[in-house]
């Protein structure tokens, strides 16, 4: 039998970042994908700061492939049924993690350049067309059952994760119970490849109209979505229809002359949640532990949180830390991702209104706010749940990412000391200091602390590091957002006391024997 460090069931976003970042740190990883072919369709189409500076830590950068993702320089206006704005957000900008707050990709093509690196791993084996049927557990491993169209074979996992989406076998095999918060109507979701001639302004806008509450964005390079609530009255089986979808787009003067459909389909959108992300050597991940309405363009964005989240305690566990560390990965997830649910949730009940009464209250409520404040930036990002970090001051909220510049690089924080996408700082107050880089573990063996520490002993300032680490806005750099950014000023000395401009290392890997840490 076969046997793997870790086994993923699921090769989604979730599952191909995950092969990835466990590949990259030397494990041995299957992948099993119950389909063939992938699948051709997008389903989400905004991404975050944070997703892009994963993606850079991955060697990704958005930057490089502007035929994919599309960064989004415009507000995303919601309108009543008159047309008249009830709110504005503001998607201009950078967000905390250096790169632009909105984006809109094209799903499968993504997936396709994660895929890309993860095929190109030695130690990472990819089986599509392969299911996981069953499981047996014990305390050094599980055995995954394999079913491969006419042929059934058995795997062994140090761990299994199951990254299999929202009606995942790994859930049920780890016995954890789904807490569900209610789902929303039905929606239509349309995408189009439009004339070039045709735009709207803003190109993301909501539609709060009760007769047909409609979003609209862009999906992509070239590509556009809508999104039609269907009423309760309304036969799913009509309006899941193709003839349905050019009858709602001819109102936006959408129509075969000027535009080809790339898809329709309905979906219905729930918002729940795993109660438990881990049983023993089983671990959820991504759709498979929570899913949401896509109203904040978030469920993606979570499971690639879930991602650097659980990937580097995993590494740590394999390596031989306590296997405790891993139960801080739910908690601290699932705190977060349920900030997002109910966000996603509370714009649900308010796009999604139709009794007109609730309407007219909706309409006048946000019209009053608007007049009060208008152009509303991005909320910001929800705190960790109970886990590693202190859950004092700023501790549990994302590490921010500015513009540095040390002896030998400017640029980007992890352009310059090394990725860190996902990273959280662990303790701090609020305030200046606190937009210091902080070791996101807390932990001895964890071996980003290192990563850290080159800042934080420069912030000291004197014996080997001269790195000073000062939070002020930094102008110039595009919006920022927060106000206080990081900016690392530095330079390193050598022995003698003289500059070098040697690169900050990069550090090395914990040594624990184990043939899966060769990189
Ligand atoms: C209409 C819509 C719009 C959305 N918009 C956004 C958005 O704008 N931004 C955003 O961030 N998110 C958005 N989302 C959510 C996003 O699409 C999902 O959260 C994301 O795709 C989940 O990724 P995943 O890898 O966890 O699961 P999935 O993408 O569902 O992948 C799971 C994989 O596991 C495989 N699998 C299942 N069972 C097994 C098994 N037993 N063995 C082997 N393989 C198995 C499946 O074939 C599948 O390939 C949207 C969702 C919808 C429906």
């Amino acid at each position: 039998m076969d046997s793997y460090d870790v086994v993923i069931a699921g090769y989604g976003p979730t599952g191909s970042m995950l092969a990835v970042k466990l590949g990259s740190c030397g494990w041995r990883v299957l992948v099993l994908e119950r389909q063939g072919p992938s699948y051709p369709l997008p389903r989400a189409a905004h991404l975050d700061d944070e997703v892009c500076r994963m993606l850079r830590g991955i060697g990704i950068p958005p930057s490089d492939i502007p035929d994919v993702i599309e960064p989004y320089e415009d507000f995303y206006e919601w309108r009543d049924a008159d047309g008249d704005p009830l709110l504005r957000l503001d998607w201009r900008g950078r967000g905390p993690s250096g790169w632009n707050v909105s984006n809109f990709f094209h799903q499968p093509a993504l997936e396709d350049h994660v895929r890309r690196l993860a095929s190109a791993m030695e130690n990472v084996t990819v089986r599509r067309g392969h299911q996981a049927i069953s499981h047996t557990s014990d305390c050094d491993g599980v055995t995954v059952h394999v079913s491969a169209g006419e042929d059934a074979y058995q795997v062994r996992g140090r761990y299994v994760v199951g990254a299999d989406g929202a009606h995942s076998v790994v859930r049920d095999w780890a016995g954890t119970r789904m807490e569900d918060v209610g789902y929303f109507s039905d929606w239509l979701v349309v995408d189009v490849i439009a004339d070039a001639a045709f735009t709207v302004k803003p190109p993301a806008l909501q539609i709060c109209d009760p007769r047909r509450p409609t979003t609209l964005v862009p999906a992509g390079p070239g590509r556009r979505r809508w999104e039609f609530m269907r009423h309760a009255g309304e036969d799913p089986a009509v309006f899941g229809t193709e003839a349905t979808a050019w009858q709602l787009l001819r109102s936006w003067g959408v129509s075969p002359d000027n535009a080809s459909l790339v898809r329709q389909a309905m979906y219905t959108f729930q918002a729940r949640w795993a109660e438990q992300w881990r049983n023993g050597r089983l671990i959820l991940a991504g759709d498979a532990a929570h899913q949401m309405p896509p109203f904040a363009g978030q469920g993606m964005c979570s499971g690639l949180r879930d991602v650097m989240n659980l990937y580097w305690k995993l590494d740590l566990v394999l390596r031989g830390a306590d296997n405790g560390l891993l139960d801080t990965y739910g908690p601290e997830r699932s705190g977060h991702v349920r900030d997002f649910i109910g966000f996603s949730m509370e714009l649900g009940n308010l796009i999604c209104a139709t009794d007109p009464e609730a309407v007219r209250a909706r309409d006048a409520r946000m019209k009053a706010e608007a007049a009060e404040v208008s152009d509303l930036p991005p909320r910001p990002l929800p705190r960790l749940g109970p886990g590693l970090h202190t859950g004092q001051g700023c501790a549990g909220t994302v590490a921010p990412q500015g513009i540095v510049c040390a002896e030998h690089a400017q640029g980007l924080l992890d352009d310059v000391i090394g990725p860190g996408g996902g990273a959280h700082r662990t303790s701090g107050r609020t305030g200046r200091r606190d937009q210091r880089p902080a070791c996101r573990a807390g932990c001895r063996r964890c071996p980003h602390r290192r990563d850290w520490r080159v800042a934080r002993r420069g912030y000291r300032r004197g014996r080997r590091w001269h790195l000073c680490c000062l939070a002020r806005p930094v102008r110039g750099a595009g919006r920022t957002r927060p106000p206080r950014l990081l900016r690392v000023r530095g330079r390193r000395r050598g022995p003698d006391g003289a500059r070098s401009r040697q690169a900050i290392p990069r550090p090395a890997p914990i040594s624990t024997g184990h043939t899966g840490e060769e990189r």
